[in-house]
């Protein structure tokens, strides 16, 4: 069945979570629940800069384009980054730091803290403490980007939820969660705690490397400027949205097949682009589940990866859920 969900309140009651040392949720966030916010105008700025630029990134790829310059090696840096920035962010800070979904060395840690923070969706602490904070609190007060709380009712509440869900709450702080409440085990952990100190080393790094991809493909420093284009700004602006979007149409568009206390969905047509994301109320359903496909038909490339690695003996301790436990919380009929 093809759900479409009117902006309504999930019952208090409804909290859960299953992963290893998140804080369950009390009824209502405290004032600890909270990151403290400092140096407001300067992130909004950022904010707004990281939303806004590659936005004229792509008027210069469309512009591009429609020159007939576009080339076979902008495509395929644009593809290189975007598959390694996204895997960084589905492997990496979703998978294994947020949900602890298998286990690694701290040589892989590091390289997939370090891709993930390319992707420049904040540093990593942060990311996590925001997300754990999603999943306490889906869908109902303290949910840091929820398009069902607080946004009224009519298509106008419809459209500020999904609006809020996707870019506002990214300027908003008083829903942050509590790096220290949140992701104490990422502080106490050398390799993330340095990754997250060192962010914008990363992003940049990121920005650079795509100049380098574009440059050793295409051999010119013209091919690298394309590079930065489009494995840089356009890959950004794709990464960002596909994001974006897990947290506002996967919590609004789609079907749900299993029985959660929020409004998460899964959005099949989203599942290629997102690496796998896009079965979202199978995650809600499962939160440490390494895999969020589940069978044949629901294609999860970041699962393929994570097999791929335990294969390779690159990870362990995989997170399984069995058919019995899917079976159990399956919607009746
Ligand atoms: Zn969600
Ligand atoms: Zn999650």
């Amino acid at each position: 069945m093809l759900y479409f969900a009117l902006p309504m309140p999930i019952a208090a009651d409804a909290a859960h979570t299953d992963t290893p040392g998140h804080p369950v949720a009390a009824v209502q966030p405290g004032p600890d629940d909270v990151e403290p916010a400092s140096h407001l105008a300067i992130y909004r700025t950022l904010t707004a800069i990281i939303t806004i630029a590659p936005l004229i990134g792509l008027g210069l790829a469309g512009w591009q384009m429609w020159d007939g310059l576009l080339h076979r090696y902008d495509v395929l840096g644009f593809a290189i980054m975007y598959v390694l920035t996204g895997l960084g962010v589905t492997v990496g800070f979703h998978r294994l730091f947020t949900h602890r979904s298998f286990k690694t060395f701290p040589a892989v840690r590091f390289v997939l803290a370090v891709l993930g923070s390319a992707a420049i969706e904040g540093p990593i602490i942060s990311w996590v403490a925001d997300h754990r904070k999603h999943h306490t609190f889906s869908d109902r007060n303290g949910d840091p980007h929820s398009p069902h709380v607080d946004h009224g009712t009519g298509l106008r509440g419809v459209l500020r939820g999904l609006t809020h869900a996707h870019v506002g709450w990214l300027f908003i702080h008083t829903e942050r969660g509590h790096r220290e409440r949140y992701a104490p085990d990422l502080l106490a952990d050398p390799v993330v705690a340095f990754v997250d100190s060192t962010f914008f080393v990363w992003a940049i790094g990121g920005l650079v490397a795509s100049f380098g991809v574009g440059w050793a493909i295409g051999g010119s420093l013209t091919t690298g400027l394309t590079g930065l284009l489009w494995g840089g700004a356009v890959r950004m602006l794709v990464l960002h949205h596909v994001t974006y979007s897990i947290n506002s149409l996967c919590h609004f568009f789609g079907r749900r097949s299993f029985q959660t206390g929020d409004h998460s969905r899964n959005l099949a047509w989203l599942a290629p682009l997102s690496l796998g994301e896009a079965w979202h109320n199978n995650h809600h359903a499962f939160p440490t589940s390494a895999f969020h496909g589940f069978g044949l038909r629901q294609l999860d490339i970041s699962a393929l990866v994570i097999r791929l690695m335990e294969r390779l003996g690159l990870c362990w301790d995989v997170v399984r859920v069995s058919p019995e436990r899917r079976a159990a919380k399956l919607f009746a009929g």
